[in-house]
């Protein structure tokens, strides 16, 4: 059930920080093909955290910090973005 007052938390994360690679690397494709590549198996490689729009509360939920998440969502944003380089559908 999707409402407006309940996001990924998880999604978030990962769309805020592949920005920030895709600032910092200029060899990852910035085509939308590859952007949505990557944020799909980034994301079918973490589990989901649906919140109410607050962050203080889902933290306190999965008993992680802001910091751990954030590890976790990087772990998984770099295998996801070798896999599209090594094999880009677009
Ligand atoms: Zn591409």
């Amino acid at each position: 059930m999707k409402s407006e007052r309940f996001e990924n938390y998880i999604e978030r994360i990962v769309r805020e920080e592949l920005n920030r690679f895709l600032e910092q690397d200029r060899s990852i494709c910035r085509c939308n093909k590859c952007f949505q590549d990557i944020m799909t198996l980034t994301l079918n490689n973490l589990p989901p955290m649906y919140v109410a729009s607050d962050v203080g509360h889902i933290m306190t939920m999965f008993n992680l910090t802001r910091d751990q998440v954030r590890a976790q969502v990087m772990v998984e944003l770099i295998k996801a973005i070798e896999q599209v380089k090594n094999n880009p559908r677009h």
